[in-house]
């Protein structure tokens, strides 16, 4: 049976998204943030190309633009550092590219990425991330390169609340903004193949050195063309613990569950454990789901006609 379905979805990043807190200019540009990545991946898709292709296509973008965190926008960590992780997984083939902890990447998807093929290895971290990027000309560029000023604010607030603020009488209100999100796309393509990409700059504040779920593969990041691909987002601790992405696919796989009750159910044992967040799956038939357990999710997917949908909070 010849397959044309395609199917994208992308995320950037679950939290406590306040509708009350969004100016219509900032929520326009997440909006606009989210349709350029669906442009991207989407592209790529109609005209036949790889699911591989339109993921890393699309969290590309996402990397690029300041607003979500990975990449550009990455926050920083409590040494006023900004480590980034990411990982790609090919549905196909299960292989897997991964790194944590790079800090002059300009798009860590795309070292993930030649990681899984360009070297024997799944997962790359720190210096030694980065010199296999130098050796396969990926690009590096000066740390002051991922310096945003709403980030660097928002260090100072989490910094604050943690060392008493936050105690107690609370006298800062840390939003989710302030202190996580990160960025993914899962796509099938024309030919059947599923994957799946998540890229972060992690949690603000967090002890360098500290990685989180995005880049562990069947914790943030999943793909198997038998079964679905997944990419998440959340308090990765929980995510990896819950081993959630992978979690999404052993239920459809051994217990016979619709994507839907399965990506429900893996986020629901994360959430058990403590953690909050979302999730962004396809399955091998084109299905898709978008659960999450916060009050919004930066999300978006592709329909039939090659519209777009995007939606912020959990009521349209
Ligand atoms: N899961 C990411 C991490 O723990 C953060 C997020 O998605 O908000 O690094």
């Amino acid at each position: 049976m010849s397959k044309s379905h395609i199917a994208l979805v992308v995320h950037g990043g679950a939290g406590t998204i306040e509708r009350s807190k969004m100016t219509p200019e900032r929520e326009r540009e997440y909006r606009t943030g989210i349709e350029n990545a669906l442009r991207a991946g989407s592209t790529i898709l109609r005209r036949g190309g790889a699911a591989l292709d339109a993921v890393e296509a699309a969290v590309r973008v996402l990397e690029d633009d300041p607003h979500f965190n990975a990449g550009k926008g990455s926050v920083f960590t409590s040494a006023g550092t900004n480590e980034m992780d990411a990982a790609i997984m090919d549905g196909k083939t299960r292989s897997a590219g991964a790194v944590a902890g790079v800090e002059h990447v300009r798009n860590p998807i795309v070292l993930a990425r030649a990681v899984m093929e360009k070297s024997k290895y799944v997962f790359l971290i720190g210096s030694g991330a980065e010199e296999f990027a130098k050796r396969n000309n990926i690009e590096l560029v000066d740390s002051k390169y991922f310096f945003t000023q709403d980030r660097w604010d928002a260090l100072q607030k989490v910094k604050a609340a943690d060392n008493g603020g936050g105690s107690g009488d609370k006298k800062f209100i840390i939003s989710d903004a302030d202190r996580h999100g990160t960025v993914g796309a899962v796509a099938l393509d024309g030919s059947g193949n599923l994957a799946a990409a998540t890229s972060t700059g992690g949690t603000t504040n967090k002890l360098p050195g500290r990685v989180g779920d995005s880049p562990v593969i069947g914790a943030g990041t999943f793909a198997d063309n038998n079964t679905c691909a997944v990419s998440c987002t959340g308090d990765g601790e929980f995510f990896i613990r819950a081993a959630v992405a992978h979690e999404v696919s052993v239920l459809i796989e051994e217990r016979g569950f619709s994507l839907r009750d399965a990506a429900e159910s893996a986020l629901a044992k994360s959430q058990k454990l403590g953690g909050s967040g979302g999730l962004i799956a396809v399955d091998k038939n084109g299905s898709i789901a978008l659960p999450f357990n916060t009050s919004g999710m930066y999300r978006g997917f592709l329909q039939e006609d090659g519209t777009f949908v995007v939606d912020i909070y959990r009521d349209h």
